[in-house]
């Protein structure tokens, strides 16, 4: 009998047991603040149930912040890109990555896959298969009871008072809420969208996908792809064009060589996401700046999958010039050479543009940015950094003029797009614990803060004696 294979009936009576132990989950301490004529208000919404925005759920559970509510726009089971748009058959990351367990061993994906599949079954284990990393956190979400709300979208944030008010749509019909806070744990295309360079403006929508919509290849099958890019998207996405039966697929790139690097694997340690966003301005800049400028190298396995096929094609040093479709075909010049393909994907990447995200726009221009408090060296000079949101220590969002959108503060963006602040510790695996951890910290602090004076009320109202007055003999 293999020892750690327990099952996950036992891993789950396991944690149960631990939570108990850590008195979980702690009464809620919060004081209730009330809207105008009543109102109930939530202490915090989180959009987006997936790793982040459950990581937080969790964390705020844990520290008695009960009063709050998680709402994802995905289905029940397909929060985030694992089971959605990702293409890639196993993640980038080692299978050692902890997940988002706050602490708690029993929580980790080791000893989640370890329960359920054996000690052998995980020494065997290369990577984890990306499947297997949703059905972790689909297990986690149900472990923890994140009372996440699916097929519900946040369409618009309004300032009331001191507090917010959401517009959200979900399987019932429109609907509003008054919060105090509000978590964007809305993943990685939620700054501005996902990244459409102008030449490719003029192709019409059926003749080309980016790599984070949902493609159907066996629809394409038999059909000449051109993929543009040169990261995990567009390799991963021209794999499985291959692989669904595309007849053939040209992969261009811009960079001169396929890129072999990934910098920001030297930066998974917890020096790097706890004390990056103490840093001054210029070396955080200077960090993105040199990561994203070194481009990120799509991971060897994805390439490895691409070997096989004699009808794959890789071109390098290709700056796509026009885009056009003629003749039911796309066509591509990029200086001498010109490609054609019956459909074309982008795997371009995510924009930086708060105007873009709808649900930010009405006050995007409000919000500080980096470009609006930083003027780096002209030898690290970055456009796209300088769009970049510059958060404050609870990833809440600053005003670019004192005292125009005092909100803001309200509003904590837990997404990819605090990289430049924060490092990526509401993003990527490996920092998400660090990321939780400083997020309900902070709102913890906030929510204390705000009503320190009925805490002190409290503490002199405080009757209840330790001594009943008979643990002791009265003198004679
Ligand atoms: C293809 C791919 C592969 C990756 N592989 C790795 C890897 O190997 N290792 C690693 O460390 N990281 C990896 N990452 C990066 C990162 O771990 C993932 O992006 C991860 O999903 C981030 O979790 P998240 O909770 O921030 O975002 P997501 O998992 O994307 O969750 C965000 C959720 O927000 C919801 N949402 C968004 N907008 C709204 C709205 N307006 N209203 C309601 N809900 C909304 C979405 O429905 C979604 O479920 C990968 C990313 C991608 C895209």
């Amino acid at each position: 009998m293999d020892p750690e294979k327990i099952g996950l009936e036992a891993l789950d009576a396991q944690i149960h047991r631990e939570l108990r132990f850590l008195n979980y989950p702690p009464d809620n301490w919060v004081k209730p603040v009330a809207g105008g004529g009543g109102e109930p208000v939530l202490d915090v919404a989180i959009i987006g149930g997936g790793m982040c925005g459950m990581a937080a759920a969790f964390g705020f559970m844990r520290e008695g912040i009960r009063n709050f509510r998680v709402f994802d726009a995905g289905e029940d089971g397909f929060e985030g890109p694992w089971c959605t748009t990702a293409r890639m058959k196993t993640l980038r990351s080692p299978k050692h990555l902890t997940g988002p367990n706050l602490g708690l061993p029993s929580l980790t994906f080791q000893a989640w896959y370890r329960a359920k599949w054996g000690d052998a079954d995980w020494n065997a284990l290369g990577y984890i298969p990306t499947e297997t990393w949703m059905d972790y956190l689909r297990w986690y979400r149900h472990i923890l009871e994140i009372p996440t709300e699916n097929n519900v979208r946040l369409l618009r944030i309004k300032p009331e008072g001191e507090l917010l008010r959401v517009y959200l749509c979900g399987p019932e019909g429109d609907f509003d809420l008054l919060v105090r806070s509000l978590v964007l744990a809305t993943g990685r295309a939620a700054f501005g969208g996902t990244r459409l360079p102008e030449v490719f403006r003029n192709v019409p929508a059926n003749y080309y996908a980016h790599t984070e919509d949902v493609i159907d290849f066996n629809r394409l099958s038999g059909k000449r792809l051109l993929v543009i890019g040169g990261a995990a998207s567009a390799v991963d996405s021209a794999a499985a064009a291959l692989e669904n039966g595309a007849a053939d697929v040209h992969l261009l790139m811009r960079a001169p060589e396929i890129p072999r690097l990934n910098k920001f694997k030297s930066t998974v340690y917890a020096g790097y996401f706890r004390g990056f966003s103490s840093l001054d301005d210029e070396t955080r800049w200077r960090f993105l700046h040199h990561g994203l400028g070194s481009r990120v190298a799509a991971p060897r396995l994805s390439m490895l999958r691409l070997k096989e096929f004699d009808n794959f094609h890789i071109h390098t040093g290709v700056d796509v010039k026009d885009a056009y479709v003629k003749e039911g075909q796309v066509h591509l010049a990029a200086g001498q050479e010109s490609f054609a393909g019956d459909f074309l994907v982008l795997g371009t990447g995510y924009a930086i543009d708060i105007r873009q995200q709808p649900e930010l726009a009405d006050f995007a221009d409000k919000v500080r940015l980096w470009r609006d408090c930083f003027t780096p060296p002209e030898d690290v000079a970055n456009e796209e950094l300088g769009r970049f949101p510059y958060l404050g220590p609870a990833f809440e969002f600053l005003e670019k003029e004192g005292g125009t959108a005092p909100y803001l503060n309200r509003i904590h963006l837990f997404n990819a797009a605090t990289t430049l602040s924060h490092a990526a510790v509401s993003s990527d695996i490996p920092g998400v614990n660090i990321g939780a951890e400083r997020l309900v910290n902070a709102l913890a602090v906030q929510f204390f803060k705000e009503a320190a004076g009925q805490h002190l009320q409290n503490f002199y109202d405080y009757s209840d004696p330790e001594l009943l007055g008979d643990e002791w003999r009265e003198e004679e």
